[in-house]
């Protein structure tokens, strides 16, 4: 369907006569031509091929007797050729009898028209043979793009190599779609992104681009639909690097995106010329079909992973004390805040603890700095394994470490904060020889006291680790009301 609309008018209305009669062609012509299709004639069946081969007519208008070649030995010999798409041929004769008719059909013709013309039959014959044409050329690419999906899916399934699967994907798809270019590109981060594979180059691995010269392949991401423009120069949207563009007159693109878990990931990127062949329907669903096989190749993408790692690491050191692997104190705060407020709305407990080492400052003294950091990694271990799943852990100072507890009563948390300083008290510490580590510890609850916000919270835990501290250290201590 998409075909036509974009080419209807360019290809498939092309009829070449062949006929040695002038007569006869002039009055083919005249009808053909007022009706709005574009002729060319040939006056003899050699000189009628040449034409098929190079002008590529949608319906031939063929006589049979002529000298020379015969109309039904040119009608075989068409047959022979290798066309993008296959012609129809009507034949125009004279010799009406049903003989001559079954032997042209068997040759290769498609129609049979006798002598004199009428020019509504005429028109009517040559409109039908066209519908065909359609038909077929959309059953032919329907086919090629299915081959080319199965293709492209053995590809996935036989090489291992990432690059190697981007690259068939590129060269496949370019092929099915006529497109001058087609590539792949990752995307990194907001003006980031990697073009990962080319058709025109395949040696193009990981060629930066920064997309904020690339509105159309933004565009796309932040819509995550695909985005086809028959007119690049033209377009809205690309006004504002129209001068980066002034090369690609007559261009058209497409951008399928390559989401997973509605995350952009890359896209697809085709470009064609537009007066060969624009973009269809067709086109975009079959990109993509092929734009959603394509992320399990970009994702094994050594690009990709290095970007990912990153990406998480990044993250991971934004909320992660290095020392210890806990939650760092920004972390510590935000997610309290969260708890808190979620507490409030859905009126469940929450209980902070906060504790604070003893005479932390005598280990530093007494073994060197970096047994000390040993001791802390080890008591944060400690408080980690020590914890229930949904506890969240952090280093809130350089001894002081915090445990908020969601769905928490106080006397859950009191519970636990007495479980972990005997855990504490009790673990033989590598690199100290007899003495033991010590933990004074605050607890404060939500509902319990009257706290208002998460701030409240660790003041009160910190008033009753003060407490902690005055009474003799070593223990746990609940805020007072
Ligand atoms: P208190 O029982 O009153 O808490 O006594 P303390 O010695 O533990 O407390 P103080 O605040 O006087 O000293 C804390 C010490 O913790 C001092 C500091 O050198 C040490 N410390 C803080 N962060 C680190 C760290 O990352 N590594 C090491 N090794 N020591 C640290
Ligand atoms: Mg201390
Ligand atoms: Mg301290």
């Amino acid at each position: 369907m998409g075909v036509n609309l974009i080419n209807g008018m360019e290809t498939q209305n092309k009829v070449l006569i062949i006929d040695d009669n002038l007569t006869n062609k002039s009055i083919l012509e005249d009808i053909l031509n007022a009706n709005g299709y574009q002729t060319r004639y040939a006056l003899d069946g050699l000189e009628g091929l040449k034409i098929v081969e190079e002008w590529q007519p949608s319906v031939i208008l063929l006589d049979l007797v002529m000298p020379g070649m015969d109309g039904i030995r040119v009608c075989e010999e068409i047959r022979k050729l290798k066309l993008p798409s296959r012609p129809s041929i009507i034949i125009v004769s004279i010799k009406g009898d049903k003989s001559t008719i079954v032997d042209s059909l068997a040759k290769g013709a498609d129609d049979f028209i006798a002598k004199p013309i009428n020019e509504s039959e005429l028109i009517a014959r040559v409109r039908a043979q066209i519908r065909i044409n359609e038909f077929y050329k959309e059953l032919e690419e329907d086919k090629r793009n299915l081959e080319t999906i199965l293709e492209i899916t053995n590809a996935l399934s036989a090489t291992l190599d990432p690059s190697e699967v981007l690259n068939t994907i590129v060269t496949k798809v370019a092929g099915a779609t006529a497109a001058v270019r087609c590539s792949i590109v990752l995307i990194v981060k907001e003006d980031e992104g990697y073009v990962l594979a080319s058709h025109e180059d395949p040696a193009v691995k990981e060629l930066r681009l920064d997309l904020s010269k690339y509105p159309e392949i933004k565009k796309v991401i932040e819509t995550k639909t695909p985005l086809a423009m028959d007119d690049i120069i033209s377009h809205p949207l690309m006004q504002a690097v129209k001068d980066n563009i002034k090369d690609l007159k007559e261009m058209s693109i497409l951008i399928v995106p390559i989401v997973f878990n509605d995350e952009v990931l890359g896209t697809l990127f085709l470009r064609t010329r537009k007066r060969e062949r624009g973009f269809t329907k067709k086109d975009i669903d079959f990109c993509r079909i092929i734009a959603n096989s394509t992320f399990h190749a970009l994702k094994n993408a050594r690009l990709f992973e290095k970007v990912t790692r990153e990406k998480d690491y990044l993250k991971e050191i934004a909320v992660k004390d290095q020392l210890t692997s806990l939650y760092n104190h920004n972390f510590f705060y935000s997610r309290l805040e969260e708890e808190f407020e979620r507490a409030v709305r859905y009126e469940t407990p929450l209980s902070l603890i906060m504790m604070d080492i003893d005479n932390f400052k005598q280990v530093n003294d007494t073994y060197g700095h970096r047994v000390g950091d040993v001791v802390l990694r080890e008591i944060s271990a400690m408080i980690k394994r020590g914890v229930r799943k949904t506890d969240i852990v952090a280093r809130y100072g350089g001894e002081e470490f915090a445990v908020i507890l969601p769905h928490t009563l106080l006397k859950g948390a009191v519970d636990e904060a007495e479980r972990l300083r005997e855990l504490i008290e009790s673990h033989a510490y590598a690199g100290l020889v007899t003495d033991k580590i010590t933990m004074s510890i605050g607890v404060a609850s939500y509902p319990q006291k009257g706290a208002m916000n998460s701030g409240d919270l660790v003041n009160y835990a910190d008033d009753a680790l003060y407490k902690a501290k005055w009474s003799g250290k070593n223990c746990v201590k609940v805020a007072e009301v």
